[in-house]
């Protein structure tokens, strides 16, 4: 069986690619076969959030793109989203629970990305784009037969 895998997209800045690329990924994940369905619904949830963002801060009213890949190296998942838009000044801050440049918005994406990977780095040049990089793996990696798996 094959545990090491690979897959690179890019595509628009455009909201009907969140679910997409969120999809994409959770199908991606799924072949790591003891992430329980919760963990992949984590993995969605990280992933809407971060190309949410680029559709929603990055480019502003011109479109940009989005470049996504995500790995699989044995049982350990890496999913980065990268966007080529306006950036990010101080990511520290923007990390802050509740901060946020929108007053419409909650400002907890990242606070939740974080919350939902085993690793989150967010890099940024501003000007240049944004970065964003998460690693996940199964909690449990010795899973008892008798434990569902569907
Ligand atoms: P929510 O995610 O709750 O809808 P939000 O998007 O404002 O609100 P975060 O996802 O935590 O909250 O992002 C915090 C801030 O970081 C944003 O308000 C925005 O200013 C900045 N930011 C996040 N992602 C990007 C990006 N890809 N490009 C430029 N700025 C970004
Ligand atoms: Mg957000």
């Amino acid at each position: 069986m094959i545990t090491e895998n690979y897959v690179t997209l890019e595509f628009p800045a455009v909201p009907e690619n969140v679910e997409f690329a969120r999809t994409v990924v959770a199908c991606f994940a799924s072949q790591i076969d003891s992430f329980t369905l919760e963990e992949i619904d984590d993995v969605k949830l990280v992933v809407s959030e971060a190309v949410s963002n680029t559709v929603l801060h990055s480019y502003g009213v011109s479109r940009g793109i989005v470049r996504l890949s995500a790995v699989r190296n044995g049982d350990v998942l890496r999913v980065t989203i990268e966007d080529f838009g306006k950036g990010i000044a101080d990511v520290e801050q923007a990390k802050e629970p509740a901060f946020t440049t929108d007053p419409d918005r909650m400002g907890m994406g990242f606070t939740i990305m974080e919350a939902l990977s085993d690793e989150l780095h967010v890099s940024s040049v501003p000007g240049e784009g944004v970065k964003v990089e998460i690693r996940k793996s199964p909690r449990g990696t010795a899973k008892s037969s008798e434990e569902p798996e569907t």
